[in-house]
């Protein structure tokens, strides 16, 4: 979504089946310009609808919520609101703010894990949805992780940060290569120029960086192309202990911790 206010946003709606056997236990995450979104979905889609989601309670992402809930025909469970209780609502009693590691179950085989990441906003949430069936992995990361990057500390610090993210590489462990990656923004084309001014920034410095950055080229939307693996890969957010990202940071001789390199990149990037 270009959302009227300027942001690249992505908005995700959460179904496992399409119509016209699409059932009603579907979720929508981050509608925060409810016409828009509205706009995008048919009217199966829209009525499968039954619960709002916010990654966390910034107005781009949870802006929309009262008015998008007036759309829903289907409200089958009061609490239809999950994210934030800041975020704008109806009424806070309306609101589950999931706890780390709470599971909900959306049948079909897909259950959505809530992984609680407080850094760019101390309620992120990261939701991890797994296809029992298939073996499939999905995760939607709000503004804590992006394509080659990762959100602002604007409640946090870099130490929130590197726990978070590898807070969501414990809980995904042995599936890094199929769990997909659903990011809040379409950050990617400033991201991988971040990375070349200022991290590799030669050819064959980082080969999946190199392929990325070639795929961004013509690719607008790069949402759900990736895994977790491939951040692994050319996520710099991701490699602190990579000689190109300590020398980055002025740390040729590897003395800094994991922590203050975290601090010192996504400084680099807040001045890029
Ligand atoms: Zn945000």
């Amino acid at each position: 979504m270009r959302w009227a206010t300027g942001g690249v946003n992505y908005s995700y709606l959460l179904s496992k089946l399409a119509p016209p056997s699409m059932t009603s236990a579907n979720w929508i995450i981050d509608p925060a310009e409810p016409l828009e979104v509205k706009d995008q979905l048919s009217n199966h889609e829209l009525h499968s609808i039954t619960t709002i989601v916010n990654t966390h309670h910034h107005y781009d992402h949870a802006g929309g919520n009262v008015a998008f809930a007036t759309l829903l025909t289907q409200r089958e469970n009061p609490s239809f609101i999950i994210g934030s209780t800041l975020s704008a609502t109806l009424s806070t009693s309306k609101v589950t703010q999931p706890n780390d590691g709470q599971i909900f179950d959306l049948g079909h085989n897909i259950t959505v894990e809530a992984i609680r990441t407080p850094c760019h906003t101390q309620d992120s949430v990261c939701y991890l949805v797994k296809d029992s069936e298939k073996d499939d992995y999905a995760i939607f990361t709000g503004d804590t992780l992006f394509t080659a990057g990762c959100g602002r500390f604007f409640e946090g610090t870099g130490e929130e940060m590197h726990s978070s993210l590898n807070h969501i590489l414990d809980r995904t462990n042995g599936h890094w290569d199929k769990v997909k990656v659903y990011p809040g923004h379409e950050y990617t084309k400033s991201n991988v120029k971040f990375i070349r001014h200022m991290v590799w920034k030669k050819i064959g410095d980082n080969k999946a960086f190199d392929h990325l950055e070639q795929l961004v080229l013509n690719t607008e939307v790069l949402t759900g192309m990736f895994t977790l693996q491939d951040e692994l890969n050319f996520n710099p957010f991701m490699r602190l202990n990579d000689p190109f990202v300590r020398k980055a940071v002025g740390d040729d001789n590897n003395t800094l911790s994991e922590k203050d390199v975290m601090t010192k990149l996504r400084k680099l990037k807040d001045n890029f």
